[in-house]
């Protein structure tokens, strides 16, 4: 009954039957335009940089898994990209919180949560926005313990962006 309501409120608010599909859909077409940079933000800093930056080359924001985006390296490898970087694998990100729940839901949140001065662009932040709706209405995460952060994030995505 709860979960029809909801369903329903989005559906008016987006025009589309929430689905995985749709809602991949929104992010890729949002975030098309992000076309792979740098990577890293100093490549030959030091020999972690070089590590992580070779690393990241080699992934595919198209078919990239949670473990890949881990600490394969043994460090957190994909928290010293760039931010054309991170918009470039945000559809990817995506991808992997609805393929690898609940654990990419919880990885999207944690990388999200200071995206907002990443992410600018009003039609980009429009579509996390959205994103973020979807995963609420589709009840995919833990009700009790993300909501609220997953709320506090989605709602710093409808404010303007920060100047940095
Ligand atoms: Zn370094």
């Amino acid at each position: 009954m709860l979960l029809t309501y909801w369903r329903e409120l989005y559906l008016i608010k987006y025009f589309v039957e929430p689905s995985d599909e749709a809602a991949l859909e929104a992010v890729s077409k949002a975030f098309a335009d992000c076309p792979r940079q740098q990577l890293v933000r100093d490549p030959n800093h030091c020999s972690e940089c070089i590590k992580a930056e070779q690393y990241l080359t080699s992934l595919d924001r198209s078919d990239v898994a949670l473990a890949d985006i881990g600490d394969r390296l043994g460090f957190d490898c994909f928290s010293m990209i760039t931010d054309e970087g991170f918009r470039h694998f945000v559809p990817a990100l995506c991808r992997i919180a609805l393929q690898e729940r609940p654990a990419g839901i919880g990885h999207l949140l944690l990388r999200l949560d200071r995206a907002h001065t990443i992410i600018v662009e009003p039609h980009q932040r429009e579509a996390i926005v959205e994103f973020l709706d979807y995963i609420k209405v589709m009840r995919y995460i833990d009700w009790n313990h993300e909501i609220g952060h997953l709320t506090q994030i989605r709602n710093r995505f409808t404010q303007q962006p920060e100047s940095a």
